[in-house]
């Protein structure tokens, strides 16, 4: 693998001299795999992200099996890895059979997904968003009363693929909800990778104007449309510092016939490492764990910086 040359930063006024990454390829990204990757493989490529420095990898999910097969081993990955000193170790939660799974666990921290939109609250949860926001409710409770950390993903934060583009004020009504249960952290979604960075700054700016600052907030953009990275960047403009993204790319996107979905923690780190802003991430050792599970899911990494990384024009 070529190291990557030692290119001086530049730097940009009014950006976060540190971000957080929030890793979410062992969940977000291995759920939307088609091959299924066994529990020790699984265990050992958290084990390698933190070793590349990641301080924050959501693990796994306690959704019922049946909707979600690639992470039925949950308890077992979890098992396995043990804790992770200096590591937040988060884990999908959907209901309270899920939350007793995960406590039974030792999880320290869970995440909740909800929908801004009805018809993928419908088609995700089988509940409306009123009812989906009902059954996370004593979840919330309950694992907050536990000291728990808890994450609200938002999806479909600025389209849907059967409603088209989601207004601004229901995105905020749903968001105001879901911090209002104790959540504390929402991660806006968008699922499909349709918005460009306008949309991103009008949210944001709402949010705001309801009284939902940044320092709550996480983005989590996917590339479908190749707008991630522009996304994230106006996002750090308006003063967000915790981006989510899936080491390699994982996960292609459920909802169109792309191998690109979640963004790639490599093409992320490349953008932030460039502008001079803090990660604590090793990028050559995250190039090779995302090449390592490539080799487990049989088909190469979408990210850019893991294909430039991988090809040595020297050796040519
Ligand atoms: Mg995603």
């Amino acid at each position: 693998m070529t190291v990557p040359p030692d290119y001086e930063p530049q730097p940009e006024a009014g950006l976060p001299p540190r971000v957080e990454i929030y890793e979410v390829g062992p969940r977000d990204g291995l759920q939307n795999e088609s091959a299924v990757v066994p529990a020790d493989v699984k265990a050992e490529f958290v084990r390698r992200l933190a070793a590349a420095g990641l301080r924050a990898v959501e693990t796994t999910s306690f959704v019922h099996p049946r909707w979600v097969p690639q992470l039925a081993d949950a308890a077992e990955v979890l098992a396995l890895l043990g804790p992770l000193p200096g590591v937040r170790l988060p884990v999908l939660v959907p209901n309270e059979r899920g939350l007793d799974r995960a406590l039974e666990a030792g999880v320290r921290e869970i995440a909740v997904f909800g929908s801004a939109t009805e018809t993928f609250a419908r088609r995700n949860l089988n509940r409306t968003v009123a009812e989906s926001l009902e059954m996370f409710a004593p979840v919330v409770a309950r694992a907050r009363g536990e000291g728990l950390g808890v994450r609200a993903y938002l999806s479909m934060c600025f389209g849907d693929p059967w409603e088209g583009s989601v207004p601004v004020t229901q995105v905020v009504d749903v968001a105001g909800r879901l911090l209002a249960l104790g959540t504390t952290e929402l991660s806006l979604g968008d699922t499909i990778g349709v918005a460009t960075p306008g949309h991103v700054t009008a949210l944001v700016g709402a949010l705001d104007d309801a009284g939902i600052t940044t320092d709550r907030l996480a983005v989590h953009f996917h590339d479908t449309y190749g707008q991630a990275l522009a996304n994230t960047l106006t996002a750090l403009r308006c003063g967000v510092t915790t981006v989510d993204a899936a080491a390699g790319g994982l996960g292609g996107c459920p909802f169109a016939r792309s191998a690109t979905g979640n963004l790639a923690t490599e093409d992320l780190v490349w953008l932030l490492h460039g502008l001079g802003i803090e990660t604590g991430v090793d990028l050559p050792a995250l190039v090779r764990t995302s090449r390592w599970m490539a080799e487990h899911l049989g088909r190469p990494s979408p990210s850019r910086v893991v294909q430039a990384l991988t090809h040595d024009p020297a050796e040519e």
